[in-house]
């Protein structure tokens, strides 16, 4: 499986994993857009929110739930953050296995599209 997040499940490919459990993991994106920003995806392959929908729905509920103790754990609970999935090549998605950003720390563009 050539997929660089299920590489980063598997410990192939390093990364700062602050967060995992038996259906997910969080780490630190390599490219942070913001103080704060964080990976969160299933630990099985999902390629998008177009297939999860179908699936597993209940996946993004725990995926929520992570990002919002994370959130916590990273001080920005209180000042704000945004949570973005980006589906599919036209909504910016470019690793295609299912993974929730979680951004913050700072104040955030307005701009959503
Ligand atoms: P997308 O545009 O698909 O929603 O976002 C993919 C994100 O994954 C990007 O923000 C990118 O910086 C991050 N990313 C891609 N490859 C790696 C990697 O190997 N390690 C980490 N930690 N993040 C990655
Ligand atoms: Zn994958």
């Amino acid at each position: 499986m050539d997929c660089i997040f299920c590489q980063i499940v598997a410990g192939e490919v390093p990364s700062e994993i602050i967060y995992q459990d038996e259906e997910v993991i969080a780490f630190r994106d390599i490219n942070p857009q913001a103080p704060t920003h964080l990976i969160i995806i299933p630990r099985k392959h999902v390629p998008s929110l177009a297939q999860l929908s179908e699936a597993e729905p209940s996946l993004i509920g725990h995926m929520v739930a992570a990002a919002g103790q994370l959130a916590k754990e990273e001080g920005v609970s209180e000042t704000g953050y945004r949570l973005v999935i980006n589906c599919g090549e036209w909504g910016g998605q470019l690793v295609p296995h299912l993974h929730m950003h979680l951004l913050g720390g700072k104040k955030l563009s307005g701009k959503l599209g």
